[in-house]
């Protein structure tokens, strides 16, 4: 649901084990975030539909997973070393620090452009005018490598996971005996420093990315970037089951775009703070292959043997953030619904991505004829869907109404007459309408693959 605010969201996530404050003992650390036990199963689910969409169910797409650091000079010949930046006013009465990009409600980022339009602009903080010209900062985060912390053994933390990935297009291209088109794809950890985390999970300084760099004969690029723009959207909405009611269309206008991009389009989630960037598609031409080509002074043509020629290939990218995903598919599926003068909150997630996917109760907890026919039943669940979760906690509408808030699709009850004829209860989440069923006929009748 759209209209969904950002702090029911926030309260949903802490109360029920999905996002916790990283080093939250500690006042936290700005930027931060740490998943618990649903949230990092929610994660998992999204990051395998993405790696089974991407790289399982294709011939021609392979994974990698490259290290967080590596040599400095990718970062140089990709150009984060010079230009990662992000435009920053100071307030030089409160000295807080803000995007000026952001502050002046633009896309650019030309420091003259932001010093006309931030004329006048009062600091968010504190309301006085007295910023500073807008400056640039980088935004890698440094680290030493070894015991000596001088300028040679500077490194960074990767800000994207694509530099490993064209660092090992060679090595790939080898091993796989790959031939254009083909794909390379990497799930993982990168770090941002940026300079106004917000929005909870949204604007984050570590955050986890889902990247695929394709390539290609520069001749394809127009059909093939229009088929993964589709991928995208087709993906969010089949695989995620995210309403489209929820996503549009952005496309780059040119002093947004990358100078080496070509093309450029961003997928939009309504989130509860806006319309914001969920996924990017870009294509960067040559310009990845070709600037680590010349940095390294290694070859890194295609040579294809059919018509022999020798080109540097093109490369399409597909690019999204875990985060970001997980936020949008938990806006997406958080409903609050009146049932019978009742308000229950709901996260109607797609039976795939839900943390449990059943629960088993035992009408009561103090018979014990009841739990053990529904410890049976939980073990024959679990057998089959890994999480499911036995709950005996409080009564059976507090019981359903703590699964329909994590998303649990079904709900199986252990009652006096299942002892009598072998048949439970099974409650769906999204109608709430319970049946009858009998124990060995419940799998026939659970919808989550
Ligand atoms: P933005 O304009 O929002 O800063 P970006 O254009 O810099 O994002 P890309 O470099 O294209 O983002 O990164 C690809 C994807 O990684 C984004 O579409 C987004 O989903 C995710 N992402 C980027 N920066 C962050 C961040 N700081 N926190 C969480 N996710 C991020």
């Amino acid at each position: 649901m759209s209209d969904v605010k950002l702090d029911d969201v926030v309260s949903l996530s802490k109360r029920r084990g999905f996002v916790f404050q990283a080093s939250e003992i500690y006042g936290g650390l700005s930027g931060f975030y740490d998943y618990g036990p649903l949230g990092v199963e929610l994660v998992n689910n999204i990051k395998k539909e993405w790696w089974d969409a991407m790289v399982r169910e294709r011939d021609n797409i392979f994974g990698v997973d490259g290290a967080i650091v590596q040599n400095p000079k990718l970062w140089e010949a990709s150009g984060h070393v010079a230009g990662f930046t992000d435009p920053l006013v100071d307030c030089k009465n409160c000295g807080a620090r803000h995007r000026a990009d952001h502050l002046a409600g633009t896309d650019s980022t030309n420091l003259d452009e932001l010093k006309g339009m931030l004329k006048g602009k009062k600091c968010p903080t504190c309301g006085k005018t007295d910023l500073t010209e807008p400056r640039t900062y980088n935004m890698m985060m440094k680290t030493w490598v070894g015991p000596v912390e001088d300028d040679n053994s500077v490194a960074y933390l990767r800000p994207e996971t694509a530099g490993s990935i064209f660092t090992n297009y060679q090595n790939v291209r080898e091993t796989m005996r790959a031939k254009l088109p083909f794909g390379i794809a990497q799930i993982g950890k990168a770090f941002r420093n940026e300079i106004s985390p917000r929005d909870f999970i949204f604007r984050v300084r570590e955050l986890e990315q889902m990247e695929m760099q394709y390539f290609i004969r520069p001749e394809t690029q127009d059909e093939v970037y229009e088929q993964w723009r589709q991928f995208a959207w087709k993906f969010l909405t089949e695989r995620m089951g995210i309403d489209e009611k929820n996503i549009s269309w952005h496309e780059h206008g040119d002093d947004e775009r990358a100078h080496y991009a070509k093309a450029a389009h961003d997928i939009y989630f309504k989130f509860p703070f806006g319309d914001k960037e969920l996924w990017g598609t870009h294509n960067r031409t040559d310009f990845d292959l070709g600037s680590h080509q010349k940095v390294s002074g290694k070859d890194l043509q295609y040579f294809d043997p059919e018509s022999r020629e020798r080109f540097t290939p093109y490369v399409i990218e597909s690019s999204v953030g875990v985060g970001r995903m997980f936020l949008a598919v938990l806006a997406d599926a958080y409903q609050e619904e009146e049932i019978n003068g009742d308000t229950r909150i709901v996260l109607k997630l797609s039976p795939k991505l839900a943390p449990y996917k059943v629960a088993v109760s035992p009408l009561l907890k103090n018979k014990p004829e009841l739990v053990e026919k529904a410890r049976e039943v939980y073990k024959m669940l679990k057998s089959e869907f890994g999480n499911v979760m036995y709950d005996d906690n409080g009564n059976i509408g507090k019981r359903y109404r703590r699964q329909d808030e994590i998303g649990t699709p079904y709900c199986v009850t252990i009652d006096f007459d299942t002892l009598e004829d072998n048949t439970v209860t099974l409650r769906d989440r999204d109608t709430t309408e319970q049946q009858r069923v009998k124990i060995d006929e419940i799998l026939l009748k659970l919808e989550i693959y």
